[in-house]
């Protein structure tokens, strides 16, 4: 995850609350399923800023909100991009395998530029999925817990690993790459407050894990409904409106369907539809806003929490690239 500062629902519902997941997924034996690397992507935040004030507040701000959302740091090397070197120099050999037209039809980019307003793509931006593919597969990563429109990145780090593998050969293990699956979760996007598919830092339409109820429910207040539900007795159609899919993920199955019973005969009235949206979130969000505030005091256990995650990864990252560099017999 790019660190942009404090995370929003959309990163929750559509990678963190999947990234804990798997990281407390146990077997019958009790002995945990995956073994899992949480990677702070700091120098892909340069794709689309060169503003670099921010980056480490906001890094501890983004992994306060992984913390306080469950990541165990003691089982989940929680590390920097930039501070693994090995990261850049396996996205260098990565980078020789595909081709820069494979790049530019990536639909990700596509979007980005679009929804950015972006009027030039640098070459670095253009190569995000080829550094993706290099954050990956150091660990040797075979699932990737993703948000849909990552999708396409996943391909692509699948299509190198593979390119990889029949061009160069380990002398002992062969194959040195997996090629890695992803695992995407049911209520992988979440549309933002003004009805926009995606809820998103840079369009301004976010609820953020650590608002407070009286802020959820004061932007909830403002979300984007069904533009023909005027009055609160006019028949309504949930599947337009932002604040049902919401529901839909924050609030019990009973009260969804009644809300959608209700909406549609128009017995239920935006405003008070609004009220239980919020309350459903803030109920959702009230353990996570709690630990919160224990990391938000002591920003210094999250600093020691990234150099022990990084000397981990960085073990890790450096036997991969022995290996890589004795398939390539360079070095
Ligand atoms: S009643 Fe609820 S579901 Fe129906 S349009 Fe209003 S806010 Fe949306």
């Amino acid at each position: 995850m790019r660190p942009t500062g404090k995370l929003h629902l959309g990163h929750y519902t559509g990678a963190l609350e999947n990234w804990v997941a798997r990281q407390n997924e146990l077997d019958a034996n009790g002995n945990r399923v995956y073994e899992t690397f949480f990677l702070i992507a700091d120098y892909h935040s340069l794709t689309t800023s060169l503003e670099t004030a921010d980056i480490f507040n906001f890094t501890i701000e983004m992994v306060t909100d992984w913390l306080a959302a469950g990541v165990d740091p003691e089982n989940s090397p929680v590390f920097r991009q930039s501070q693994i070197k090995q990261h850049t120099e396996l996205f260098l050999i990565y980078s020789m395998l595909i081709t820069a037209s494979r790049l530019e039809r990536n639909p990700t980019l596509k979007d980005q530029v679009r929804d950015l307003n972006m009027e030039a793509v640098s070459y670095g931006h253009l190569g995000y999925p080829v550094l993706q593919a290099a954050d990956i597969l150091l660990y040797k990563g075979n699932i990737v817990p993703v948000g849909e429109d990552q999708l396409p990145h996943v391909e692509i780090t699948r299509e190198i690993a593979r390119r990889f593998n029949n061009q160069y050969q380990h002398p002992h293990n062969g194959d040195v790459f997996e090629e890695p699956e992803p695992k995407i979760t049911r209520f992988s996007r979440l549309a933002g407050l003004d009805g926009k598919t995606k809820m998103s830092k840079s369009l301004g339409n976010t609820i953020l894990l650590s608002d407070q109820p009286d802020e959820v429910f004061s932007k909830i207040r403002k979300a984007v409904t069904d533009t023909q539900k005027i009055r609160k007795n006019d028949p309504g159609r949930p599947e337009v409106c932002t604040v049902y899919s919401y529901h839909c993920r924050f609030s019990n199955e009973e009260l969804v369907k009644e809300i959608e019973k209700d909406c549609r005969s128009g017995a239920l009235g935006c405003v008070a539809c609004k009220k239980m949206c919020a309350e459903a979130i803030s109920g959702d969000l009230a353990p996570i806003l709690e630990k919160r505030s224990g990391f938000a005091e002591r920003p210094e256990i999250v600093k020691e929490i990234l150099l022990s995650g990084e000397e981990k990864a960085v073990t890790v990252a450096e036997e991969t690239m022995k290996e890589v560099r004795e398939a390539m017999k360079i070095g």
